[in-house]
């Protein structure tokens, strides 16, 4: 089996494939931005006209890692640090949806308290 990645060999390994190619150079950040974009919704096409997925587990990793390629290059162009994002971010979702929200048992209940947390939320922020 292969060697497990972690995200930074991944990145590096995104990065010099581009670099190789003078990418980082050509390719606009708009296009990247675009591009990003564009995966995701290929993504997306799997489940036009179904619930679940026409496609495999293998497809779906492929349209994920065209994302995450594009999410690299991006990252890099505004020296973007991912694993650090995505903490903050979980941070402040953390503080937007507190976690006791989502142990009330009632349905209804629930929902109130998530639609509560929200509009307070956005009063206490400037996001
Ligand atoms: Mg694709």
């Amino acid at each position: 089996m292969p060697k497990q990645l972690t995200f930074e060999e991944a990145s590096a390994i995104v990065m010099q494939h581009i670099k190789a190619r003078k990418w980082d150079k050509t390719n606009s950040t708009r296009g990247i931005a675009v591009s990003l974009s564009l995966e995701a919704n290929e993504l997306l096409e799997y489940f036009q006209w179904h619930d679940e997925s026409f496609g495999s587990k293998e497809d779906m990793a492929s349209e994920l890692a065209d994302i995450l390629i594009y999410a690299i290059q991006f990252a890099d162009r505004y020296e973007i640090d991912i694993p650090s994002a995505i903490a903050k971010k979980i941070e402040k979702q953390n503080k937007k949806y507190p976690v006791e929200i989502f142990e009330i048992e009632d349905e209804k209940e629930r929902n109130k308290a998530w639609l509560e947390a929200k509009k307070n939320y956005k009063k206490d922020t400037t996001l």
